[in-house]
């Protein structure tokens, strides 16, 4: 494989200013060496490609990538050995993705992946703004086998940015820490930005008084799928006096896609995923359509993925954006795929119910279930706990479901103790929301 510098940060930004004829012999080019790379080291991709009569050498330009099958999640998952190239001796680091959807899948990095890594979150950050005299305080575990956490570690390292590694949880020891070490960006949870919020509120910390401008979100949304603000994202705004930023990445595809302060959507790296968004049949979807993700992951050493289906389903906008970059953006994830619910006539993902059930303060805690009633058909219930009025609660629950999904689920009280347990799996690092039940 061609070197590529991961330690080199300086005119990166030339491959997000690729475009047009450029732009598609870059990634052709790096798209066939990526084949010829897995076709000579990964005992999946060999037999796959002679099993389709597929020679890496044929590939002249990116349509040629049809005659490739998909790699999905119960393939990687079933043969996880089979995805690696190299002896297992040059294995520098293990994780596992975070099983939202059935069990763990194990990737395994090589020394030059941590780097792949490093660089790849450094180029997210800088795009955030985030540069050298930032200090950063993360708010997501390092630890039980997480990617990300270690990501941000070591994009901060490559862009000369101070860390604070603080961890999940403990809204005091964070506040702590802002008073005291004095942080310009925070990396957190969305829904866990909200908690640091409501308890500076408690204990009378006005978070404007502190030292934090940049808040960079992960794992859960901060827009609608048009790109505005969706609830939480208002609601941290309205709160806290600082730029928010949404970044998407997965395990499997150990790549951001990070925000610029134009909030157009996540801009994709030219120069370490190729993108795909296909509709059920697999056919490209127009340019800024829902549909699923697949990538291909560039300058991957250990475990690279051809044509990855992440199951995750986003719009892709092709256009420049205002900031100067060319590349392409991700909006908001919109939901999984397998996740949709077909609820009296409407369609739903369990993310559309949750932006209504966290902006709510009275509710406690929750889950939500899909389930099958008699006759086959999908039903959702939510399991909740109140602090406050019942009746009134579910009132205003129903409404906002009525306003913004047109449909209601039905509301079961429970133990917040009970839904607690649900919620929180020993091997699950995000609590469980969506728990479905209905038969497969
Ligand atoms: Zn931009």
């Amino acid at each position: 494989m061609q070197y590529f510098d991961f330690k080199n940060l300086t005119e990166s930004d030339y491959y997000d200013r690729l475009e047009g004829a450029e732009l598609e012999a870059f990634q052709t080019e790096r798209f066939r060496e990526m084949l010829c790379y897995v076709a000579e080291h990964s005992p999946y991709y060999s037999r796959v490609f002679k099993a389709v009569g597929f020679n890496p050498d044929e590939f002249r330009q990116l349509t040629d990538l049809r005659k490739l099958p998909f790699t999905d999640k119960e393939q990687l998952q079933k043969y996880n050995n089979d995805f690696l190239n190299v002896p297992i001796r040059e294995v520098a680091e293990y994780v596992t993705t975070s099983g939202t959807l059935g069990d763990p899948v194990r990737l395994m990095l090589t020394e030059r992946d941590l780097l792949r890594l490093g660089y790849n979150e450094a180029r997210g950050l800088s795009i955030a703004g985030v540069d050298a005299g930032d200090i950063v305080q993360i708010t997501t575990t390092l630890d039980r086998r997480f990617m990300a956490g270690l990501a941000y570690y070591l994009g901060c390292r490559l862009i000369g940015a101070a860390t604070i590694r603080v961890g999940v949880g403990a809204p005091q020891l964070q506040w702590d820490t802002i008073r005291e070490m004095n942080p310009t960006a925070i990396i957190g949870v969305p829904s866990f930005i909200v908690k640091l919020i409501e308890y500076a509120r408690e204990t009378g910390i006005e978070p404007d008084n502190t030292s934090v401008k940049k808040i960079i979100c992960i794992g859960e949304p901060i827009r609608e799928d048009n790109l505005e603000w969706n609830k939480v994202g208002q609601y941290i705004r309205s709160q806290w006096q600082v730029e928010l930023f949404s970044t998407y990445a997965s395990t499997e595809i150990a790549t951001a896609f990070t925000e610029c302060p134009y909030g157009q959507g996540g801009h994709q790296l030219n120069e370490l995923i190729f993108t795909e968004v296909i509709d059920e049949e697999g056919n490209p979807v127009e340019d800024g359509c829902t549909g699923e993700l697949v990538v291909t992951t560039l300058g991957m050493e250990g475990m690279p993925l051809i044509r990855f289906r992440t199951g995750d389903l986003v719009r892709k906008y092709n256009q420049p954006c205002a900031c100067g970059r060319n590349s392409a953006r991700l909006g908001p994830l919109v939901g999984r795929k397998g996740q949709l619910i077909k609820f009296k006539g409407t369609t739903i993902y369990p993310s559309a119910i949750q932006q209504i059930m966290d902006h709510l303060p009275e509710v406690e805690t929750y889950v939500i279930e899909a389930v099958q009633n008699q006759f086959g058909e999908d039903h959702i219930q939510i399991l909740l706990a109140v602090k406050g009025d019942k009746d009134t609660i579910v009132n205003i629950l129903k409404n906002q479901c009525r306003s913004h999904l047109r449909v209601t689920p039905e509301f079961l009280f429970r133990d917040a103790s009970y839904i607690n347990h649900l919620r929180n799996r020993p091997e699950m690092r995000k609590p469980v929301i969506f728990i479905d039940n209905r038969m497969k």
